[in-house]
């Protein structure tokens, strides 16, 4: 009371203190970290979660559902088990693509080019280690059927599937917006592309909504956008490829993409034996060198389609190419050996254990 009847007294300054109180309580409300909206679908064989973060919670859920709509839209597109004739392979450009293999040129979206531009480019600088027309070969190896093989292919059984086997044989007309496959029986396999590609494009639709941080998981695909929620750099924890649950790697991560190919993803059990999903288009067996590899870059489709592709490669030769296309990668090869590039020295920090050697300095 006494406190009052003297501020009350001085009237300026009691205006002055209110002002200052208010000020404090404004400043103090944006401190608040930003709320999370988080959900999940699945899509493209995989659970994938976007979160996002901001002020505004009628703002992230629209963002956040328009995202998905837009990674649906790119998953229907890119759908290679849809059943012929089925509704499913009519909104599948690549379904459709195959169907009209050796017969005529199809029609196709836009992005769809985009994604056999990533493709024929990395085809190309990686000398079709990255190859996709792989589609019969993971036909023949029995991934996205429900039933496994009983013994692993017979040697005809893969030279025919190899013969099938060459993206130099996939026929764009960009300015037409038409595809072909030059020949019968040849498959599109988007697989390796489709899930990078999509999260970029849900990445994009969430800055038009408005958001400006934001994570996207699309199984082993990870896209950020901006910091994260404390407005640091996210740490984007790297699998071992053999330790359920353990992290080897931690990648900190701002406005980029991290995705990773790894030989414990996708597997077929065939005589007691597991038989990953990257195949060798040279072998036409599970490419042997790495156990898994990842790939940090500005956009999630490149960092998908060179996962694989670099993948598939021996260490050095991935090593030297995620250099020449301007990416940073990190692999654990075959050997057991942890290696990167040079640009993610002093960035990342490695737990090789006693399983690994990592080995900075080739
Ligand atoms: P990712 O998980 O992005 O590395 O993609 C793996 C998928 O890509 C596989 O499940 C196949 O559908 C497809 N794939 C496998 N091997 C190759 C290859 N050598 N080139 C292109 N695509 C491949
Ligand atoms: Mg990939």
């Amino acid at each position: 009371m006494r406190n009052l009847r003297r501020l009350s007294g001085r009237p300026g300054i009691a205006v002055g203190l209110i002002l200052l109180l208010g000020a404090g309580l404004l400043a103090v409300a944006a401190w608040r970290p930003p709320r999370e909206y988080a959900s999940e679908q699945f899509l493209m064989d995989t659970l994938v979660r976007i979160e996002a973060y901001g002020r505004d919670e009628a703002q992230l859920r629209a963002a956040v559902t328009a995202a998905f709509a837009e990674m649906r839209r790119v998953a229907d597109l890119a759908d290679n088990f849809a059943a012929p004739g089925s509704p499913a392979c009519a909104a599948s450009d690549v379904c459709r693509i195959n169907q009209a293999a050796g017969r005529e040129p199809v029609r196709v979206q836009p992005e769809t080019l985009e994604m056999l531009a990533l493709a024929r480019r990395y085809g190309e600088l990686s000398g079709g280690a990255f190859d996709v027309t792989v589609g019969p070969l993971v036909e023949l190896w029995g991934f996205g059927r429900r039933e496994s093989r009983s013994a692993p292919p017979a040697p005809a059984e893969l030279a025919a599937a190899l013969a099938l086997v060459d993206y130099r044989e996939l026929l764009v007309d960009a300015t037409a917006g038409t595809v072909l496959l030059r020949r019968p029986g040849m498959r599109l396999d988007l697989g390796a592309v489709a899930k990078g590609y999509a999260a970029e494009r849900a990445q994009r639709v969430l800055q038009q909504h408005g958001i400006a941080q934001a994570l996207i998981d699309a199984g082993g695909n990870i896209r950020v956008l901006g910091e994260n929620r404390r407005g640091r750099p996210w740490q984007i924890g790297v699998k071992d490829p053999r330790g359920e649950g353990r992290v080897i790697a931690v990648l900190p991560l701002v406005d980029a993409a991290a995705v990773t190919s790894g030989d414990y993803y996708r597997y077929v059990e065939i005589g007691g034996r597991r038989y990953h999903h990257l195949l060798d288009p040279k072998t036409g067996y599970p490419a042997a060198a790495n156990l898994s590899l990842t790939v940090v870059a500005a956009d999630a489709g490149l960092a998908d389609v060179l996962s694989t592709t670099l993948f598939v490669l021996p260490p050095e030769q991935a090593l030297a190419l995620a250099a020449r296309a301007g990416v940073e990668a990190l692999l654990v090869s075959a050997d057991r050996r942890i290696l990167h590039t040079p640009g993610l020295d002093g960035q990342i920090e490695v737990r090789a254990g006693t399983e690994y050697r990592h080995d900075p300095r080739r």
